[in-house]
């Protein structure tokens, strides 16, 4: 089984919270937990290919250039200093793409003094329960993403 077909499941089905919004390629939800504030997925549809590469070329860059979107409107929705793009696949292998608003400060003195990759924090940091947004909280987030996901779309 793989988790990111499970979320996109529910998305179909109308049960996943996060969901915010479908484009061509992809789907845009909320993360589950919200250390770094504003952090957004973009899931491919499915689940055929696992690497970038493997896409054909004009499908490759619908999917980087609406990726591309969804971090400008996450960025625009939730202001951090910087964005962090992340494409990895060791746990779950379906393309999706981690995109993580970045401010001073955020993995405290983790890294080297405090400057690296969100992975430097230890993942049960990153994943505690504590960061979990609120059922008010998720859908103010998921109102200030779409609204800039769709004034981006519409330009
Ligand atoms: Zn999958």
């Amino acid at each position: 089984m793989c988790l990111i077909c499970d979320r996109i499941e529910m998305i179909k089905n109308g049960t996943n919270p996060y969901f915010v919004k479908e484009l061509e390629t992809g789907y845009v939800v909320i993360g589950d937990n919200q250390h770094f504030y504003g952090y957004s997925l973009f899931l491919y549809k499915n689940h055929d290919y696992t690497e970038l590469f493997q896409l054909d070329m004009d499908e490759r860059i619908r999917f980087l250039k609406e990726m591309s979107i969804v971090a400008e409107a996450t960025a625009r929705a939730f202001k951090p200093e910087k964005m962090n793009y992340e494409l990895l696949g060791m746990g779950d292998a379906h393309l999706h793409w981690h995109l993580y608003p970045r401010n001073k400060g955020d993995i405290g003195n983790y890294g080297h003094n405090g400057v690296g990759p969100v992975w430097c924090l230890p993942m049960e940091k990153i994943y505690a329960d504590e960061c979990r947004p609120s059922p008010e909280e998720l859908e103010t987030m998921k109102h200030r993403l779409l609204t800039e996901l769709e004034q981006l779309l519409n330009q």
